[in-house]
């Protein structure tokens, strides 16, 4: 049930609500009889989907690049701590352009709807997939072993390539990406910019290479001890003693 378009709110009575309504019901989000619900109850889901339609791209329903980052930095610190492999993909679909330019711009939004659903196909609940802007989507894969990363970006790449899209009667059109990939340096705080340029390196050295491929870059081995990473990060058994 869509929400009633009436503005004031009795328990913030100045409050403009219109535009926020609007966005909601323009996308589609459905919330419950203002009546149903206590007003404190009812702002609170309406906040609650505004977040909701904020963290998500508009055409493709993925993670948006504002929700990527986030979860990206959530996953740098969670690396730092418990030093877990991670990896970011970043994914490309090859000349994207020619797309548009043979089929119309309708054409390639339902190409690019259709990358984003195989992409969401190939993951675990726990990973993030972003459209991270244009015809390029982002991965993050937490507790993701070097050979768990490299079969993931091969069986996203081998799904798209296996997709076809109508996208007009009769007419099926496919699309194959580059992947590009960088694993997290376990036990570094890294940077979010650096993670996402070591990444995008390896992309451009899959589409140098004759796209419809994947590049990973290998991951760096720690030499720190165990003692050494609980010294680091205060989770030491000797903490104490030392204080
Ligand atoms: P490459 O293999 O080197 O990646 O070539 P490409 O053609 O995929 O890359 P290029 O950067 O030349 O073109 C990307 C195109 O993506 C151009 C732009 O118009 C199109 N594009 C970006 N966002 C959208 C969108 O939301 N919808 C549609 N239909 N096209 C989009
Ligand atoms: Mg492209
Ligand atoms: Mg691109």
């Amino acid at each position: 049930m869509h929400a009633k378009t009436s503005s004031t709110s009795p328990l913030l009575p100045g409050l403009r609500l219109e535009t926020a309504q609007q966005l909601l019901l323009q996308s589609g989000h459905a919330l419950p009889e203002r009546d149903a619900v206590g007003e404190e109850a009812w702002l609170q889901e309406l906040i609650d989907a505004l977040c909701e339609i904020s963290s998500r791209d508009a055409l493709t329903g993925l993670a948006n690049r504002r929700q990527f980052e986030l979860a990206l930095a959530s996953e740098i610190d969670r690396v730092a701590r418990a030093g877990e492999p991670a990896l970011v993909l970043i994914v490309d679909i090859d000349h994207f352009k020619l797309v548009n330019d043979t089929h119309g711009h309708a054409a390639g939004d339902l190409v690019l709807k259709s990358v984003a659903q195989a992409l969401a196909d190939c993951v675990r609940p726990m990973d993030t997939v972003a459209r991270f802007g244009g015809e390029e989507f982002a991965m993050i894969l937490p507790n993701c072993p070097p050979s768990f990363g490299e079969m993931v970006a091969e069986r996203v790449r081998i799904k798209v390539q296996g997709r076809t899209v109508l996208v007009a009667p009769g007419l099926e059109v496919s699309v194959t990406v580059s992947i590009g990939g960088a694993f997290a340096p376990q036990w570094v705080r890294s940077s979010a910019p650096l993670w996402v340029e070591r990444a995008d390196q390896q992309l451009y050295r899959a589409k140098a290479a004759g796209r419809n491929r994947v590049c990973l870059e290998q991951p760096i081995v720690s030499l720190v001890s165990a003692e050494e990473k609980g010294l680091l990060f205060g989770t030491s058994q000797f903490q104490d003693f030392f204080e």
